[in-house]
Formats: structure tokens, sequence, C-alpha cells
């Protein structure tokens, strides 16, 4: 069910997760964040099947790993969380492979952008910002991590594991484009596609019928590069498409500086996700774990919560601001403020 080519690979042909069942918390959230925060040791296992190893010393740095279930309280749906609805991802070849299919999809992300566009960080990205983490690696394409960075001082960087949708790139000569300017060149091409499609404008994912949807869009008119022509493609990894290696690179660097690893709201069934809990596990640094739901790490965490990833970072954050330890949010004087 893996698909395995050069490079990282996150083709999912069949749903990873199917018979897995929600497990139990591993501590109390409590725990947990004693633990995140420094004031509990760390407890890691050298790896699966290995002897668990104490260490006496704190750990308070810590890398993060995001997925969709940092993002639903943007209004942003969660394509693989408890209440997601099975779905059929567009893959890099179908969307290579046929100028209907790349129409749909242009078709609905025009039709989308907008409400993109008006999506905001919710309280869980603003207290993630906040707290004293190294790093965040996403597999979000939406760009809220960076949105609430943008008003803390000294936010740790973050890394668009899966790239990001405001980007758009030439698979012909690789130029990237803003996504706006795509997005009125797509107006422009189609002015009065709105009325002819019937698409839901105000959700296109809740389209009903693939087959009516790809009929409906096959007439509206896709934008190529206007340098060399070339097929323009969101700045996004496709199931079956790879993760470019400095990106990885970079989100390694994260990970290996780090004392331990937080996932928040993934459930890991993409194997560019899952390889972090691995590195971790194999270098003997902790891994928590904070997803609603079953996730593909499950037997290799060393702390499992299985709380929303809002509530934890509610309690997180004011576990940090009690000891001093939140980053400040710009022109604020406010420090308990979330
Ligand atoms: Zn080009």
């Amino acid at each position: 069910m893996w698909r395995v080519e050069k490079g990282e690979i996150v083709a999912v042909i069949v749903d990873p997760l199917r018979g897995r069942t929600r497990p139990g918390p591993s501590h109390s959230d409590a725990e947990i964040i004693d633990v995140l925060t420094g004031l509990a040791p760390a407890r890691s296992t050298a790896g699966p099947g290995a002897k668990p190893k104490v260490s006496n010393v704190p750990v308070t740095d810590w890398a993060v790993l995001t997925g969709a279930g940092m993002s639903t309280d943007s209004g942003i749906p969660d394509y693989r969380g408890p209440d997601a609805e099975p779905r059929k991802p567009m893959t890099i070849q179908t969307f290579l492979s046929h100028p209907a299919q790349r129409a749909r999809y242009w078709a609905r992300s025009w039709v989308g952008w907008p409400r993109m566009l008006r999506s905001r960080p919710n309280p869980g990205h603003l207290a993630l910002a906040r707290l004293p983490v190294i790093g965040i690696i996403t597999q979000n394409v939406d760009g809220l991590h960076q949105a609430a960075a943008e008003v803390v001082d000294g936010a740790a960087p973050v890394v668009d594991l899966h790239g990001s949708l405001d980007r758009v790139i030439c698979l012909g000569c690789g130029r990237l484009y803003d996504r706006n300017w795509v997005q009125d060149r797509l107006t422009e091409e189609n002015p009065d596609f709105v009325e002819t499609a019937g698409l839901d404008t105000i959700d296109p994912e809740t389209a009903p019928d693939g087959d009516v949807e790809l009929e409906e869009t096959a007439h509206f008119r896709v934008v190529d590069c206007p340098r060399c022509g070339g097929i323009l493609k969101p700045d996004v990894v496709y199931f079956g498409d790879s993760v470019p290696a400095a990106r990885v690179e970079e989100a390694n660097r994260i990970c290996e500086t780090a004392g331990g690893l937080v996932v928040l709201g993934s459930s890991l069934a993409v194997l560019s996700g899952l390889r972090f809990v691995r590195s971790a596990v194999r270098a003997g640094r902790p891994v928590v774990i904070v997803t609603d739901g079953p996730t593909r790490g499950d037997e290799l965490a060393d702390y499992r919560s299985i709380s929303r990833v809002a509530d934890f970072l509610d309690d997180w954050t004011q576990r940090a601001a009690a000891i001093g330890a939140l980053r400040r949010i710009q022109g604020d004087d406010e420090m308990l403020r979330v």
C-alpha cells in the first residue's frame, strides 16, 4: 500500500489507519505538561522493544510536528481526524496525466481561495507561537503558523514540510508565482464560471459527485506559465509526490537540535511525518503525541494524550505562563493573554 520511489514519499493508496482504534492516554495532561515544561524528567525509549531509559535531565528544547488537527478550529477541514469523511486525495500522477483533473483542481481551488484567504490563526496557533519550542515542522499548507508567528516576538522557525498554498510553481521552468496573481489570471479567463458550474461557492469541498463535477469543471480554463507555457501546480506536496530534500534537511536540523519531539494533531498517516517520530525514537529522544484519534506512531510514543490539541495547548500555555516562559505578543504587556 506504500509506493516506494526515490526521495521522501508521502503516497497513501489505502488508508493506513483503517482498523486502528483510539488509544487511551498514557499519562494525564498535567503530567505530560510537567515533562514539556521541564518540571519533570522525560522518559524515552531507545527503540522498539528496547528497555526504556529514564533521563534525569529535563527536556525544555522541544521540536513540534503539527498536522491537520491544528487548523480545524480555523475552519480548514481535517481529512483524517475522527470526524473526517473518507476521501480520495488527488495524486500527483492524476494531476499531471489528465487535463480534466487539472481543470477540476483549479476550478475548486479558484472557488475556494477567497475562503482560504479569510482563514486566520486560531488560539492554538497563537499559543504554540508563544511557547518556548525551538522549531515547528508542519504538514499543513495553510500558512497559519507563520501568520501567528508574525505577532510574537522571537517566534520559532516554521518549516512547511508539504509546501504552501500561497505559492504556485511552474513544472517547466521552476518559477514561483504568488497564488493571488494566479487567482486574478484565472478570474480573467473564466468570467462566467460560477454561474455555469453550479459549484458551492461557500464550501466547494462539499461538491457532491466527482463525475458530475468533472463534467461541470471540464470547461474551466486553466492558466499556464507565461514564461515557458509549462503546467502550473500549487507548490504543495501531493500524494505520490516527494518532499524537496532541502526542506527535509531543514526539518531534520530542528529535530536533531531538539531534546524531544511533540506531535500535535496529526494521525502520522503519511511517512513524511512518521519518519521524524522514528528518528527521535532511534536517537533516544522522548516523543509526545497529542492527537484526538489513532495515529501510526502510537506504539512509539513515550507520552500520549488524546485531548483536543486546542485544549492541551491552552493548559500548556497556562503552565508556561506561570513560570514566565511564554514569548511576548508584540506590543502587548498582558503576559497572560492568549
Ligand atoms: Zn515556466
